[in-house]
């Protein structure tokens, strides 16, 4: 088991020997290397059984510190910065040859952002150099959102993970991309949602189809899977679906009939798409259980983080 704590200090001098770390943020929880030594990040994709041709997100804690990682800020992107970070929202940006190659699975293009989390930006301010933070799970199945879930598939592979309690958002940073002419593309449904993003830039296009080469950037089609079969579905057509005591559900904002109480998740009682957010990743987890078979998942409402949310279940329920 790792240690568990709030240690800043603790965190600082692991990473700074070139350990891994397990930190929280607003989106997941993360496992943490020193995004400058190679070896730290080589580490990274063993403990997680990442292929390496999927790249790694780069935190950092302010725009000047940005400035020695990428080339090449364009308008957009600047504008985006200033207005959504700290917060969960990644950018592509032309990277810097300090960045190690195996950090961008040799693209030429480093994911970088700044997270909303106050003891992962102290952590942040306090060493000299970014962090590479994958989600802190096997590669595949359900990220964490607690420092619990992260010491129970991880903690015998770690020393340390920075406890910062559950996490407000909830699930993966929306990534964005810029092609030569700096036109923006959303790669990646997430945290901050298409409609804030196009608040401050203007009109986007999303390009987040399902891919088993993720040079085409975005995610793998399976990916946040709980290991059982999913169905997912409207609220109607899951009640048409027939049940039995294997069953679970996780469902919108009421409970679906024939479904037992200890086998039925509502990720939202106040309706909210944030909510729902919040609470997906543990849900999926809480009914990864030897007694349940299927799980009956309804769409979130398709609006807000509801996008984000039904991206994750959508490839949460490819075998
Ligand atoms: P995560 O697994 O949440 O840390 O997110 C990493 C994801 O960011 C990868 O799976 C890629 O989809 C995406 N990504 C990271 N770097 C790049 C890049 N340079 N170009 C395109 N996508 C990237
Ligand atoms: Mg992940």
């Amino acid at each position: 088991m790792a240690e568990i704590g709030k240690d800043i200090d603790h965190a600082k001098s692991l990473l700074q020997s070139g350990a891994l770390v397990a930190i929280p943020t607003e989106t997941v929880y993360g496992l943490a290397g020193n995004a400058f030594n190679p070896n730290a990040v080589a580490h990274i994709f063993e403990v997680k059984q990442r292929p390496a041709f999927d790249p790694l997100i780069a935190h950092t804690h302010s725009l000047e510190a940005l400035s020695g990682l990428v080339t090449e800020i364009p308008d957009a992107a600047h504008k985006l910065a200033e207005t959504c970070w700290p917060g969960p929202l990644t950018l592509l940006l032309p990277r810097k040859s300090i960045i190690p190659d195996l950090v961008t699975s040799g693209l030429d293009t480093v994911a970088v952002r700044i997270p909303k989390q106050a003891l992962t930006l102290e952590l942040l301010r306090q060493i000299e150099f970014p962090l590479v933070a994958p989600s802190a799970n096997p590669f595949g199945y359900v990220s964490p959102t607690t420092a619990m879930h992260v010491n129970d598939q991880l903690g015998s592979k770690i020393d340390y993970i920075l406890d910062g309690g559950a996490c407000q958002i909830g699930i993966e940073s929306t990534i964005v991309g810029f092609n030569e002419a700096h036109q923006p593309t959303i790669y990646r449904l997430g945290g901050t949602s298409k409609e804030s993003i196009e608040k401050v830039i203007g009109p986007v296009n999303v390009n987040d189809h399902s891919s088993s080469n993720p040079k085409a950037p975005g995610m793998l089609a399976s990916h946040y899977s709980p290991g059982k079969k999913i169905i997912l579905g409207s609220f109607d057509e899951l009640n048409v679906y027939s049940k039995d005591r294997t069953t679970a559900a996780i469902t919108f904002n009421q409970p679906l009939p024939g479904i037992a109480n200890e086998h039925s998740i509502i990720l939202a009682p106040d309706g909210e798409v944030t909510t729902a957010a919040q609470h997906l990743f543990a849900a999926l987890r809480q009914l990864d259980q030897p007694d349940i078979e299927v799980i009956l998942a309804e769409q979130a409402p398709n609006h807000g983080l509801g996008l984000a949310i039904n991206d994750r279940l959508k490839r949460a329920a490819v075998k």
